[in-house]
């Protein structure tokens, strides 16, 4: 089974994960069989649905009409829809995961910062 099809199948049961290196306690992504810096053999984690948004952009293909950001979660990057008001910085958590075309869909809401 290729990777990305272990990593839709489980978005679909909304459990979002992606390649972990053990050794370098990083996440990988894209995903990969090797971890980029030592080359030790990746497992799989879960990734943390809190994160900060990086940028943020309008898109106007037309199957993605809408506003686009993307995030920085567990230090890899990734892109989901944004509500308009999310500015760049802010602290955000992905509230959304789905699969379309066999591909990840992701949304990030505002995280409710607590005092
Ligand atoms: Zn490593």
């Amino acid at each position: 089974m290729k990777l990305m099809d272990i990593i839709i199948n489980s978005a679909e049961k909304d459990n979002l994960i992606t390649t972990y290196c053990f050794s370098c306690n990083i996440h990988i992504w894209p995903p990969n069989r090797y971890c980029n810096s030592c080359f030790k053999k990746t497992g799989f984690r879960k990734i943390d649905r809190k994160g900060v948004l990086l940028e943020k952009s309008f898109s106007n293909l037309p199957d993605l009409i809408g506003h686009y950001g993307v995030g920085d979660f567990s230090g890899i990057r990734l892109i989901g829809s944004v509500d308009p008001s999310i500015l760049p910085n802010d602290r955000i958590r992905i509230s959304q995961v789905s699969v379309k075309d066999n591909k990840l869909n992701l949304e990030f809401s505002k995280s409710k910062i607590k005092n």
